[in-house]
């Protein structure tokens, strides 16, 4: 797997069509009919039309003491509780057709987009089995800021407990290296977290782990007797984290999945 290329492409997808775009939405071509010109229709594609936050300001964080003496003022020491740190609206509408800044930061890299549109839909249907329904609709996002984007409830607390906690002794110091690699990134990415579980993934296959029946963790068990996958050894099982890196390394990020809903980002 070609981490540094992760790295190095954070937030950055290849935009070979940008001239072109540019040039159609100069004309005063319609921003949808330019997205549709670069990547097709997908009745299951739908837009976020972002707005600032007006309480942060759209930096998604907000002032505060950082220590309980009231000492210590940063501007930055709080995520902010309206937009939940993503400095947009949560009133901001979500929409079918796509504005300008989707074009300007998607469409405009279609060959990435569209993979990570492939990566994001194979990820939720390897995540059904976990529990997670499998959604509808997919979401762009094209303003505000990505915050600790991940896999959804209730699969990455289920897994990151597996293989951290009760498998600690075998998998803790698994992709320990990543921490180190992703150095100087933002901290609210987590594209290292992401490597980790990848590689433990991997090493728990490769060992012949299966999916237990409870998960012995430090304040007690989570029992997972009903759980559809038990005893099904992870070699068999597809690993999520393999398409989720393959988001990042296209420049975008896959955020989550939330009332059936994928949610994709582009950073600008
Ligand atoms: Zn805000």
């Amino acid at each position: 797997m070609d981490h540094a290329r992760l790295r190095d492409g954070l937030l950055r997808p290849s935009r070979t069509h940008l001239a072109e775009a540019r040039e159609l939405l100069a004309e005063s071509t319609a921003p949808d009919t330019v997205w549709r010109t670069l990547m097709g229709h997908d009745p299951r594609r739908t837009f976020l039309h972002g707005s600032r936050c007006t309480k942060c300001r759209g930096g998604g964080t907000e002032g505060g003491y950082h220590d309980s003496d009231l000492t210590e003022w940063g501007p930055d020491a709080w995520t902010c509780g309206r937009c939940r740190a993503t400095g947009l609206d949560p009133s901001s509408p979500t929409l079918p057709e796509a504005a300008e800044q989707h074009v300007l930061t998607i469409a405009t890299a279609p060959e990435a987009a569209r993979q990570a549109e492939e990566n994001a839909w194979r990820i939720a249907t390897i995540l059904e089995p976990w529990g997670v329904p499998h959604p509808e609709r997919l979401v762009w996002r094209a303003a505000g800021r990505t915050y600790l984007p991940g896999l959804p409830d209730p699969f990455q607390p289920t897994v990151n407990l597996l293989f951290f906690t009760h498998w600690k002794a075998d998998l803790d110091s698994v992709g320990k290296e990543f921490l180190k690699f992703f150095e100087g990134s933002p901290t609210h990415l987590n594209p290292h977290h992401h490597a980790r579980n990848q590689l433990a993934w991997e090493t728990a296959a490769q060992r012949g782990y299966t999916v237990p029946e409870k998960i012995v963790h430090y304040n007690g068990e989570k029992d997972m007797s009903t759980h559809p996958l038990v005893g099904r050894p992870f070699s068999e099982l597809p690993n999520p984290y393999t398409p989720l890196l393959d988001i990042w390394r296209l420049g975008f990020v896959f955020e989550g999945i939330t009332k059936g809903v994928i949610q994709l980002y582009a950073a600008k």
